[in-house]
C-alpha cells in the first residue's frame, strides 16, 4: 500500500469486514484453494459487470459516457512496483457501494455455503465445493497482500479509495479527482511474495486469453509501465456469434463466468429464435449441482440484454424447476427506453419465456434420447429439481413425464421412464403402483412391496420430497393412474403369481378370530386389521385408508404442522403367517390373552418401524419385549 493510502484524512474510515466475509477470507488465504490464477477471472468480470452496468444506465442517460473513451478493461503489470492492476472505465462506485461490495457478500445462500464447507473435514471434500463456487472480489486475497481500489462513479465529482490487507478490516478514504480514474475502477494488487510469478507477462497474458476470452468487453494487456496496450479479446458477445466460431473451450469460460462455476457444462444449448420474436440464447446445464439449488428463494441466475445491453442478471426466464440453467438471451424485440421491470412485464418477454422454456425441455427430451448416459448425469443432479414441474406446471406435466426418470423395484439403480413401466404391466394390472419414502435404500425392503414383487409387478421408489406431491395430483400417465401400495386395497389377487412365488391364502377362521382380537386390543390407534393379500415374507404393514394422503405425504403434512388430524392407519396381517397362524392357534385354545395382546402391540410398532417411523410408547414397547423374549427362553 502506498503512504499516502495510509495518511488518515479527516474523513478516512476503517471498518471490519463482515463476519461471513472474514471467514471467507480465511478459507481463502489459508488455500483451501489451490487454483489462485482465477482471481484474473474474478476481477475482470466485475470489471466487465461495471462496463455493462454503465452501458445500460447510459441508455438514459448518455451524459455519464459522453466524451470518455469506449469501455474497455486494462490489465498492467509492473515488476518494480509488484503489482498487478486491473482497471475499468465502467460505473465506479460511490462511497456506500463499496461499503456494500466490497464489505459484505450479497451473494444468496453464501452462509450456508459456508456452513457447509467448515463441516467438511476432509480437505479434498471442501476443495471440490469451493472449487465450484466463484468467489468473488475476495478472491484478490489469495495473491496480494494489500489491495488499493481507486474508484469514480460515473458522473460523481467524488472518488475513493478504499483499501485492505484482507486481515479483518478496510479502510475507506476521500481520493483526489486528479489521482482518480475519469471514470470507473481501478484495482490494485500488491501481489504476496508466493504469487510473483503473476508478475510474469507470459504467464498473465495466457491466463487472461483462457479465463476471459469471452467478456463482453474488449480487454487490453500492458506489460510493463509505458508498454503499448495489445488487445487480448475483443469484447464481442459470444452469444452473438455463429456457433462454428465459438470453440468447445469459450463456451466452457463463459459458461463459468455466468454460472460462478468451476465444473464443465453438461449441456452447452446455443440458438437464435426466428419468427414471431428474434432472440439469440445461450444456455447451459451444469455439471454439478450449484450449491444454492435448494436455496428456499428458488432463484436462477440468468441474464437479459437486449440488443447487447445488459438489462438484468437475474431475469426471470425460467420457471422455479429449471433454476439450474445457466443463460443469457438477447432480443432485438424488446423496448430498451422502459425500466426492467416494465420490460419483464411486456407480452414480448413473456413469449420469450414460453419459447425458452419449451425449447429446454424439448432439448432435454432429445438428449434423453440420443445420450442416454450423459442425461443420466443431468438427471441425477437435478432431477428432484425438474420434478417439480410435475407438480407445478401441470401443462407441461406430459412433456416431463418424457424424460422424467425412475427407481423402480425390477430397476433399482433408475432410469426407468413411465413409457418402459407401462409397456411392461402384467396382465391384469391397472395402474401405475408405487411406494414413497425417505430413504431410496429403506423403500426397496419395504413389506409393502412383497405382494407385488410376487406377482412380478413392478413399483416405482419414490424417495424425494417432491414426489410425494406430483404423484399425488397428476391424474396419471397413459390412461394409467397411479395408485399408492402404501394406500386402500392392493387388488392385485388378479395378478397371477410368477412361478415359485407364494401369496397368503385366505384368512382361516381361526386367524379372522384373530385379526378381530387384534382390532379390539389395538383399537385407539389403528383404524381397521385386515388379512392382506400384498404380504408374503413379513408378518404385518401398515396401510392408509383409501382416500387421504397416502403414509408418506401424511407424514410430509404432519411435519409441516398442515394437518391438524392424521387419520388412524390400517393393520394389514398376512394371514399365513407363521407367527399369525400360531397365535390364533392360542387365541382359539383360549390361551394366554396377553401374550396375544402383547405380540398385536408388537406388530404394530415393526411395523411402524419398518416405514421409518418411531415407536410410539417406548417403556411399553420394552416391557412387552421383555415379557415376550422370557416366555420365549423360560
Ligand atoms: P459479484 O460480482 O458476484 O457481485 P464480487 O465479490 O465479485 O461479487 O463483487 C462484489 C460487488 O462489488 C459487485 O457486485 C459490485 O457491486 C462491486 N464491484 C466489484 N468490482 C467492481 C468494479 N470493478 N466496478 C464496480 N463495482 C465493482
Ligand atoms: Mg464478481
Amino acid at each position: 500500500m502506498t503512504a499516502d493510502a495510509m495518511t488518515p484524512t479527516p474523513e478516512a474510515t476503517t471498518q471490519s469486514f463482515e463476519a461471513d466475509v472474514s471467514r471467507l477470507l480465511h478459507l481463502m488465504v489459508h488455500s483451501v484453494y489451490s487454483d489462485r490464477e482465477i482471481f484474473v477471472r474474478e476481477l475482470v468480470s466485475n470489471a466487465a459487470d461495471a462496463c455493462e452496468k454503465l452501458r445500460y444506465e447510459a441508455i438514459a442517460k448518455p451524459e455519464l459516457v459522453a466524451g470518455g473513451a469506449p469501455f474497455a478493461i486494462t490489465v498492467a503489470l509492473d515488476k518494480d512496483a509488484k503489482t498487478l492492476t486491473i482497471s475499468d472505465n465502467g460505473i465506479g462506485m460511490t462511497r456506500e457501494d463499496l461499503t456494500a461490495g466490497l464489505g459484505t457478500i450479497a451473494r444468496s445462500g453464501t452462509k450456508a455455503f459456508l456452513d457447509k464447507l467448515a463441516a467438511e473435514d476432509a480437505k479434498s471434500e471442501a476443495q471440490a465445493l469451493i472449487g465450484q463456487f466463484g468467489i468473488g472480489f475476495y478472491s484478490a486475497f489469495m495473491v496480494a497482500d494489500d489491495v488499493v481500489v481507486d474508484t469514480r462513479r460515473a458522473g460523481s465529482e467524488e472518488a475513493w479509495r478504499w483499501s485492505s490487507d484482507g486481515k479483518g478490516s478496510f479502510t475507506i478514504a476521500p481520493l483526489p479527482l486528479d489521482e482518480a480514474p475519469a471514470r470507473g475502477t481501478r484495482v490494485v494488487l500488491h501481489l504476496n511474495a508466493e504469487s510473483e510469478e503473476f508478475l510474469d507477462s507470459w504467464r498473465t497474458e495466457r491466463i487472461i486469453r483462457e479465463h476471459s476470452g469471452a467478456v463482453a468487453v474488449p480487454i487490453d494487456f500492458v506489460e510493463k509501465p509505458g508498454a503499448e496496450p495489445k488487445r487480448l479479446a475483443d469484447g464481442a458477445a459470444i452469444w452473438a456469434k455463429p456457433k462454428a466460431e465459438v470453440t468447445p473451450e469459450q463456451y466452457t469460460e463463459f459458461y463459468r463466468g455466468l454460472a460462478g462455476q468451476f465444473d464443465e457444462p453438461a449441456l452447452t444449448l446455443h440458438w437464435r429464435a426466428e419468427g414471431r420474436h428474434e432472440y439469440t440464447v445461450l444456455a447451459f446445464i451444469p455439471g454439478s449441482r450449484p450449491f444454492d439449488l435448494f436455496d428456499p428463494s428458488r432463484k436462477g441466475r440468468n441474464k437479459l440484454y437486449v440488443r447487447r445491453v445488459l438489462i438484468t442478471e437475474d431475469a426471470d426466464i425460467l420457471p422455479g424447476w429449471l433454476r439450474f440453467v445457466r443463460l443469457v438471451v438477447d432480443s432485438a424485440d424488446l423496448p430498451l427506453n422502459v425500466s426492467r421491470e416494465l420490460i419483464q412485464k411486456s407480452d414480448v418477454f413473456a413469449a420469450i419465456r414460453k419459447g425458452v422454456t419449451n425449447r429446454i425441455v424439448q432439448e432435454l427430451g432429445k438428449l434423453a434420447e440420443n445420450e442416454p448416459e450423459k442425461f443420466a448425469k443431468v438427471w441425477e443432479h437435478f432431477g428432484a429439481v425438474i420434478k417439480e414441474g410435475l407438480y407445478e406446471d401441470p401443462e407441461r406435466r406430459d412433456g416431463l413425464f418424457k424424460i422424467a426418470r425412475f427407481a423402480t423395484t425390477t430397476h433399482p439403480d433408475g432410469g426407468r421412464t413411465l413409457a418402459d413401466y407401462v409397456a411392461s404391466l402384467r396382465e391384469n394390472q391397472t395402474a401405475i403402483y408405487y411406494l414413497t419414502g425417505d430413504e431410496g435404500k429403506r423403500l426397496a425392503a419395504s413389506p409393502q412391496l412383497e405382494g407385488f414383487r410376487a406377482r412380478g409387478v413392478e413399483v416405482l421408489l419414490l424417495s424425494d420430497p417432491v414426489d410425494s406431491f406430483w404423484v399425488s395430483t397428476a391424474a396419471g400417465f397413459d390412461g394409467k393412474p397411479f395408485k399408492s401400495v402404501s394406500q386402500g386395497a392392493a387388488d392385485i389377487k388378479s395378478i397371477a403369481l410368477v412361478e415359485g412365488a407364494k401369496a397368503p391364502a385366505e384368512a382361516s377362521a381361526e386367524v379372522a378370530t384373530l385379526l378381530a382380537f387384534i382390532k379390539q386390543t389395538l383399537e385407539n390407534e389403528v383404524e381397521e386389521v385386515r388379512a392382506s393379500d400384498r404380504l408374503t415374507d413379513s408378518v404385518a404393514c401398515l396401510i392408509a385408508p383409501e382416500f387421504g394422503p397416502d403414509r408418506q405425504l401424511e407424514k410430509m403434512l404432519a411435519a409441516h404442522g398442515k394437518l391438524p388430524e392424521r387419520a388412524k392407519p390400517i393393520l394389514e396381517v398376512n394371514p399365513t403367517h407363521p407367527l399369525t397362524v400360531s397365535l390364533a392357534a392360542r387365541l382359539h385354545d383360549g390361551q394366554e390373552k396377553p401374550l396375544i395382546e402383547d405380540a398385536a402391540h408388537l406388530m404394530l410398532d415393526e411395523a411402524r418401524v419398518l416405514e421409518g417411523g418411531l415407536v410410539e410408547d417406548p417403556p411399553a414397547f420394552a416391557a412387552r419385549l421383555r415379557r415376550v423374549l422370557e416366555k420365549a427362553l423360560g
